[in-house]
């Protein structure tokens, strides 16, 4: 038994459709229960509840100061690879996209969290492409286990594994794992994942739950929104966090908010959610799930992140890089082209090695951010607000 055969019989395409025609009588009564059930929550990121926003926000606002305190915590993703040997048509990184690609040598990786280290943060989130050639089980594991003493929360984003390959990665040292199913729409997600192991829609949807099973305590979810109907996502993924808080309970869980982004592939949305949808987005996951981090990345523009964040935020990243060695160069000399996922010689004068105005490599990015802040920019800006920016993991700072 697992997510995957709730997931089958989830009335969610019921539920968005049935949203789009929700009154504000309905709203009221979700807003007037103290649990609410899934039809509530579509209820409340239904248009009309788009009317409640002001009172909702302020709800919600409440509420996450009554859970978490006056405080958000801070994270920086640390890219490791930008090697892949999926095709995913929203991702920079896809196979067939001719990039500057790398793996950062252990020293390299190293070097990348000193400098971030440097900055403050203590809780890191290790990414990397899908390519288990570059990427295996045992360098991740090396990579935990040499950054273990001085991070005391390592969280990673990689290419799901089973079980018994999470388990050597928490025994060195990773408590978090953060797997986003981009699309519940089986369809879509067909669509969009032409090559590579990805393909398996359920096997990635069943990835929380192998991560729980080998001990990660910290799981994050999000679709990736701008694939299919904002509504469907949101649903299927409160669906999702509502099953990982009954059957993973002993893990703390996230949920992001997370849109496409440009990358190289020149990908568009396919679909759209607007800044106040998303504001009235954050506002549902909150009131339906109290306790739920909510996670704010720097895919936002600084002018919407500064507005998200009194509504229920918890957990930010700042000042990020989403290409390896982004934050020192670690790396760069050792960069290659790769099309349709061979490596091919460039020559000494070729555009993509040109100095790149802020950027210490010239590896290629998983997408564009769009809040180029500094971390301590956005710390000023959390304290200017009236909260406390925490580097540490709220969890690991409360037992360490
Ligand atoms: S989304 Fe992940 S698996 Fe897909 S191309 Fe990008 S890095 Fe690879």
């Amino acid at each position: 038994m697992s997510f995957v055969s709730e997931f089958n019989s989830l009335p969610a395409a019921s539920l968005a459709q049935r949203s789009l025609a929700t009154g504000a009588a309905a709203v009221r009564e979700s807003l007037a229960k103290a649990k609410l059930s899934l039809p509530d929550f579509a209820n409340l990121i239904s248009p009309a509840a788009a009317e409640f926003l002001e009172h909702v926000g302020r709800r919600s606002h409440s509420m996450t100061q009554q859970r978490f305190g006056k405080v958000i915590r801070l994270f920086a993703p640390l890219y490791l690879s930008n090697e892949c040997i999926n095709n995913c048509q929203y991702c920079g990184f896809s196979r067939d996209n001719p990039i500057l690609r790398v793996t950062l040598s252990l020293d390299e990786v190293k070097r990348e969290a000193a400098a971030l280290r440097e900055q403050g943060f203590r809780n890191i989130l290790l990414v990397a492409g899908e390519h288990p050639k570059f990427v295996s089980v045992n360098y991740l594991r090396e990579c935990i286990a040499a950054l273990h003493s001085e991070w005391p929360g390592i969280s990673i984003e990689v290419a799901p594994m089973e079980t018994a390959d999470y388990a050597p990665l928490v025994a060195a040292g990773a408590d978090g794992l953060v797997v986003y199913q981009e699309t519940y729409d089986r369809k879509v997600y067909a669509e969009m994942h032409t090559a590579g192991p990805k393909r398996n829609f359920d096997w990635r949807l069943e990835t929380p739950e192998r991560a729980y099973a080998a001990g990660f305590r910290r799981l994050g979810i999000s679709p990736l929104y701008g694939l299919a109907d904002w509504r469907y996502e949101a649903i299927c993924a409160a669906a999702h966090a509502d099953y990982l808080l009954r059957n993973c309970w002993k893990a703390a869980l996230t949920i992001s908010t997370v849109r496409i982004r440009p990358c190289a592939g020149e990908f568009q949305p396919l679909t759209h959610i607007s800044d106040r949808e998303l504001a009235q987005l954050v506002c549902a996951l909150r009131i339906m799930f109290p306790d739920v981090g909510l996670v704010l990345s720097t895919r936002e523009s600084p002018r919407l992140r500064d507005g998200l964040l009194p509504l229920g935020i918890t957990l930010m990243s700042a000042g990020s890089h989403t290409e390896p060695g982004g934050y020192t160069g670690a790396g760069r000399e050792k960069l290659h082209q790769t099309v349709r996922g061979r490596i091919v010689e460039l020559a000494s004068g070729a555009s993509e090695w040109a100095p790149q105005p802020n950027r210490a490599t010239n590896a290629t990015g998983q997408f564009e951010i769009a809040d180029e802040r500094s971390s301590r920019e956005v710390a000023d800006l959390i304290r200017r607000l009236g909260y406390e920016p925490v580097w540490k993991d709220w969890d690991a700072a409360l037992t360490a």
